[in-house]
């Protein structure tokens, strides 16, 4: 073989294995034009953190959009709703630096609640404010967008549907949605956090706890639901549900920000 032809193959091997094993950089994107005045005014978990601690939402809002595609089935998607699906699926994972949801690809919005029978069979539920997919719905979260604006819009309420399918995803980070989140708790909460769980269920039924109901339909459920009152209303949670609070401060690695309520309006 002469050099010269040598040179050119071995270009030629060079090129493909670069072209072969080049990692596609995340796609980037710009968030919404005046997405800081969106997030002050709408949620309060990026209200009530520093302003380092703003830098990073951003950051981790900007890498969910890039590989997380939000669609409206018979409605459209407004600025807002793309920044309230990610403020969702950012808080519960805030302290995890490089969490990825590597479970989830499309976000379908709603006009309203929906009927969950149109994707699962079985179970007739023409009220569902949210879900997360299974099958062939397998990396889709499926949101009713008047739930989603709810759980940012009043502050004082404990509800917040985003939050509560985003919970669940990281829940089945380990392979099951079962409440118990294996992939971030240490395996010497998970007898504690199961007991503690059985405890508060029982509280709900009897009607002593101030927990949503809902929580008490499984294990799953009230986590879910527990985590929406975590990061909702902290304050409120710790004062009256401290063994809860202290082990899901462990769960997400933080404490959340103590919500700074917006005035009225007069
Ligand atoms: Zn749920």
């Amino acid at each position: 073989m002469i050099p010269g032809t040598f040179i050119v193959l071995l270009l030629i091997t060079i090129a493909i294995v670069i072209l072969v094993f080049y990692k596609k950089p995340a796609k980037q994107i710009d968030l919404p034009p005046h997405y800081k005045e969106l997030l002050m005014e709408n949620v309060a978990f990026y209200r009530s953190i520093n302003d380092e601690e703003k830098i990073r939402f951003e950051k981790k809002m900007k890498e969910f959009l890039g590989y997380v595609r939000i669609h409206g089935v018979n409605t459209g998607v407004e600025d807002l709703d793309k920044i309230l699906v990610a403020s969702s699926a950012v808080i519960p994972i805030f302290a995890f630096p490089e969490w990825k949801y590597y479970n989830l690809r499309d976000v379908l919005l709603y006009p309203h609640t929906f009927d969950k029978d149109e994707f699962l069979s079985g179970n007739n539920a023409p009220d569902t404010l949210g879900m997360i997919g299974n099958g062939a719905m397998q990396r889709v979260m499926i949101l009713s967008k008047p739930a989603l604006h709810f759980g940012f819009k009043n502050d004082w309420a404990r509800e917040n549907t985003g939050i509560h399918e985003f919970v669940h995803l990281l829940d089945k980070e380990d392979g099951a949605v079962d409440g118990i989140p294996e992939a971030l708790l240490h395996r010497k909460f998970m007898i504690p956090w199961l007991e503690l769980m059985n405890k508060n269920i029982e509280a709900i039924n009897a009607g002593s706890s101030d927990i949503n109901i809902y929580g008490a339909t499984n294990k799953a459920e009230f986590f879910a639901v527990a985590s929406e009152y975590f990061f909702e209303r902290p304050d409120l949670f710790k004062e009256k549900h401290e063994e809860l609070y202290n082990l899901m401060t462990r769960i997400f690695h933080q404490q959340p920000p103590v919500p700074l309520f917006k005035q009225p309006d007069h």
